[in-house]
């Protein structure tokens, strides 16, 4: 019998006292609705994933694959993949989408580059997703720590791939130029959702603001990847998704990827359509024609879902393409 798990409409820790989203408590609520059978995934049953849950337990690490109730948490902790979430597990945004924790975080972990760096090499990872909460109450966002935990993975396991899914640093002079000068192999921030959703589903943040800061690293270092993905099905249009495409290519970004946004609870933004898997299939074959060396597009798509594959073709496209 195959079990269906439903990772994002889990009840939320029944022990925790401290609401998840004390900015949300008194909004209406937004009914859920019932998906699709493509959007269905299995519950996890495999033993690599009780061992992965071990290592991130041991380590004392927080998840944005348990944090943001990922759908893909039964296949990628299979496959020893989990995406590390940095600097705490409270967020000081307030994404409509998101079902990270927001409020006031705690002070910086010292010991956490060093326990990101310990579970990268007990896991034997390729390649790994270090990603974070927004820390706009640090003065540089919280780009030392990431300069931190590259360091320490580069350390303790030197042929280790790493990719940063960055915030947006916005109002953080020179935060940028930390993270990247400590040299992440792939550099992603997401753009999350097309400009004209920006006040309603990421009110904290600056569409443009997100595709300069992208544009930037590459004027910083022209060899890395960048990389940035959106969510559909949050009431864009077709058009302004296309719009979006170019706009990241302007920007000279390499890697795009387009999941299905899933509501985490009743006090979320609403999914206002469930995106096909051919309409996904025609904004992959668009980006490519766009330019993208890499386009992931999936209801399943997350930017950390099968990153290390996907770099490792990311790679082998710009070789085909510029011989280096
Ligand atoms: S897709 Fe990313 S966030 Fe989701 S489980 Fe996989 S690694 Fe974790």
């Amino acid at each position: 019998m195959v079990t269906i798990v439903d990772t994002l409409n889990r009840p939320q820790a029944q022990s925790d006292a401290r609401p998840r989203h004390p900015e949300k408590a008194h909004r209406p609520d937004n009914p859920i609705q019932r998906k699709p059978k493509w959007i269905r995934v299995k519950a996890p049953t495999s033993p690599v994933y009780r061992e992965t849950q071990d290592v991130v337990k041991q380590n004392n690490l927080v998840t944005v694959c348990e944090e943001a109730g990922c759908p893909n948490i039964g296949e990628c902790w299979s496959k020893k993949h989990a995406s590390f979430m940095i600097l705490g597990d409270t967020c000081t945004r307030a994404c409509a989408f998101c079902n990270v924790r927001t409020g006031m975080p705690g002070p910086i972990d010292p010991k956490e580059p060093q326990g990101v760096a310990d579970a990268v090499a007990t896991m034997g990872l390729e390649h790994v997703v270090i990603t974070s909460v927004d820390r706009d109450d640090l003065d540089d966002g919280g780009a030392g720590h990431f300069a931190d935990v590259i360091s320490a993975i580069r350390a303790t396991s030197p042929s280790t791939t790493v990719e940063v899914l960055t915030p947006d640093f916005l109002r953080k002079d020179g935060a940028l130029e930390i993270v990247v000068a400590a040299k992440p192999d792939v550099f992603n921030h997401n753009l999350e959702t097309v400009p004209s959703n920006y006040l309603k589903v990421r009110p904290g943040a600056r569409y443009f603001h997100s595709i300069r800061l992208l544009q930037q690293v590459k004027e910083l270092d022209p060899e890395m990847f960048t990389k940035s993905g959106i969510m559909v099905g949050l009431g864009e249009e077709r058009n302004e998704v296309l719009q979006l495409m170019d706009d990241l290519r302007v920007a000279d970004v390499d890697f795009l990827t387009i999941g299905q946004y899933l509501q985490p609870s009743r006090k979320h933004h609403p999914v206002m359509s469930f995106v096909t898997p051919e309409e996904f299939t025609g904004y992959e074959r668009i980006a490519y024609a766009k330019g993208f060396l890499k386009v992931s597009a999936s209801p399943l798509t997350r930017s950390s879902h099968h990153a290390g594959e996907d770099f490792a073709e990311l790679r082998a496209a710009r070789i085909a393409k510029l011989g280096h």
